[in-house]
Formats: C-alpha cells, sequence, structure tokens
C-alpha cells in the first residue's frame, strides 16, 4: 500500500503557484464572507486566511450577523462583485436557514466564484469548458496526478452526489475519459459498485462505512470524509486499517485531501483573475 500524501502534494503546487503569482502587478484579492457563528467555518476561515496571506493575497474576512437579511447579504456580494481588487469570493456554507444557499451563491460573478458553486460554472464543467471548479474535487485530480495515477479507461465509483465534491468530481473525471459510477443513499447494493471500481472515492460523511470486503483488490482509495470517531479523533468515511493491505494507494485522514482543498481555493483565486485579465473585465 502506498500513501497519496497530500502534504507532498500540496507543497509542489503551492511553489508552483508562487512562481506564477510573481507576474502579477498586485497582491490577489479573495473575500470570505462568514455569517453567524458555526465553529467549524471559523476553523475552515482560519485556514484558507492563513494560506492566502502567506501567499501575499489581500485577504477579507467579512463576518455577518446570524440574523442578516437576504438582501442585505446580496449587498454585500453585488459590492465584492463590482470591486475590481476582488479576484475571488467565496460565502463560507453552512449558511443559516433562512437564507437560501442556492440564491446565495448564484449571486456570485461566476468569474469571481472561486467555491466553483455557481450554474455558469457548474454547466461549463459539465460541458468540459473553462470554468472554477469546486476545489475539492480539483484537488482530487491534482492528487492523482501526482502519482501518475492514469484516469482514461478507468472503472471509477464516487459515492456521494453533493454539488461541492460528488457531481462536480464525476463530470471532471468523465472529461479525463474515466468510466464513472455515481452513487448515494439510494444506491442498490453498493458493493456491487465499490467492488467494481480501479479507482474508489468515497464523501459520504459516515465514519468507517468502506471495509475491506467493498473493495477491488489493487484499487486506489481516495477518502474524502472527515468523521469524529468515538475516542474524538478524526477519521474517514473508510477504515483505513482494514482495506490497506488490499489496496494499491490510499489518501489518508488526515493529510491526504482536505490538504489539496484550500490550496486549491488560492489556485482557483489566481484563475479568477486571469480570466477576468484575458476578458478585460
Ligand atoms: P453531503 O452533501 O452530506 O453528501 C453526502 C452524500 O453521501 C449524499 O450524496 C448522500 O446521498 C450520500 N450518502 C449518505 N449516506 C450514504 C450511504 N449509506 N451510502 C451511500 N451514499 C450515502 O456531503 P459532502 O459535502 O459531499 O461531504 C461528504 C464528506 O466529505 C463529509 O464527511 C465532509 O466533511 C467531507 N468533506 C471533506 C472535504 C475535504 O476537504 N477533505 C471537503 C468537502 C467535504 P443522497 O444524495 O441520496 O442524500
Amino acid at each position: 500500500m502506498n500513501l497519496l500524501d497530500g502534504k507532498v502534494v500540496k507543497k509542489e503546487v503551492l511553489e508552483n503557484l508562487k512562481k506564477e503569482l510573481t507576474g502579477v502587478e498586485r497582491p490577489l484579492g479573495l473575500a470570505v464572507i462568514q455569517v453567524g457563528e458555526d465553529e467549524a467555518s471559523k476553523v475552515y476561515v482560519r485556514q484558507k486566511a492563513k494560506m492566502a496571506e502567506d501567499l501575499g493575497f489581500n485577504f477579507q474576512h467579512i463576518k455577518l450577523p446570524e440574523d442578516v437579511t437576504e438582501s442585505e447579504l446580496l449587498s454585500k456580494i453585488d459590492e465584492l462583485n463590482e470591486d475590481d481588487k476582488v479576484d475571488g469570493i467565496l460565502v463560507q456554507m453552512p449558511i443559516p436557514k433562512h437564507l437560501n444557499p442556492s440564491v446565495v451563491q448564484n449571486r456570485i460573478s461566476y468569474l469571481k466564484d472561486v467555491d466553483g458553486l455557481t450554474d455558469i460554472n457548474a454547466g461549463c464543467l459539465v460541458h468540459n469548458k473553462e470554468s472554477l471548479v469546486p476545489c475539492t474535487p480539483q484537488g482530487i485530480i491534482e492528487l492523482l496526478k501526482y502519482y501518475n495515477i492514469e484516469l482514461k479507461g478507468k472503472n471509477v465509483t464516487i459515492i456521494g452526489r453533493s454539488d461541492l465534491v460528488g457531481k462536480p468530481l464525476a463530470s471532471l473525471m468523465t472529461n479525463k475519459n474515466a468510466t464513472v459510477t455515481l452513487c448515494h443513499s439510494k444506491t442498490k447494493n453498493l458493493k456491487l459498485f465499490t467492488k467494481n471500481a480501479d479507482i474508489l472515492v468515497v464523501a459520504v460523511g459516515k465514519a468507517k462505512l468502506i471495509k475491506e470486503d467493498y473493495v477491488k483488490k489493487d484499487a486506489v482509495i481516495v477518502d474524502v470524509g472527515i468523521n469524529r470517531n468515538e475516542d474524538g479523533k478524526l477519521c474517514g468515511d473508510v477504515d483505513f486499517e482494514d482495506v490497506k493491505e488490499k489496496v494499491s494507494y490510499i489518501t489518508p485522514v488526515t493529510g491526504g485531501v482536505g490538504q489539496m482543498t484550500v490550496e486549491e481555493l488560492e489556485r482557483n483565486t489566481y484563475k479568477a483573475y486571469c480570466l477576468r485579465k484575458s476578458l478585460n473585465k
């Protein structure tokens, strides 16, 4: 078994990004809007801020109260859309229940949508056109590329069909000529699909859901899940100890996919800057 080591890949990707940033005439601008006091969101925003600041970005952390109205939030997004020095905008999820996530996300200019969640960017991805792609799936592609794991002609099974992970990853991998099966909570006989997978991606959010008898010998396993197990430690959706002798590659949790997500956000900010520049917008 070999590890797909997110820390190693992240380092290389960031070094390449730093080289590209030397050609940019001003600090890139990244704005993250956080609504309310969700504890996990605070941790994620801090991680994003740290990496952005390390890269010399101008990072804005905009905190809005839990009871902010939808129109107030949309006005803030409009203001950032208009600001030439802001290259990327992200609204940290989850947002309070009285706000409609689809309305909020689609208010972000598709040219600044560094989470890749607007309908325009999601549609472009399906049509295999240049777009801003959600960070976690893009990070998984980078991880596989670094380890020379070919996608063309491979049977890929993805468990989980969220807009943030499973669906965009299915499009990315289909565009790279993999044969993709997308499973979810209504899938009957999950094992039938996982056992046939050369590459198995699990993005469910259920600790140790996938055991040894679900995986094919020498499969590549990408574990996206982040869960807390009984003793309070973080663990993935795959039972690492149970499968490790059977598989060829596997991402650890932590130190795997999670490492790639924030770094891809910073790359998307640069990509958004380049896109706007190429369009003179
Ligand atoms: P999500 O929106 O909750 O989606 C979960 C998906 O899993 C849904 O499609 C659901 O099916 C499916 N599912 C639930 N139970 C299942 C079962 N027993 N068998 C098969 N499919 C099942 O989650 P998400 O946002 O994609 O995140 C998934 C996990 O990845 C979470 O643990 C999250 O914390 C983690 N995550 C990690 C990163 C990272 O950077 N490492 C980034 C994003 C997410 P239905 O559609 O039918 O409900």
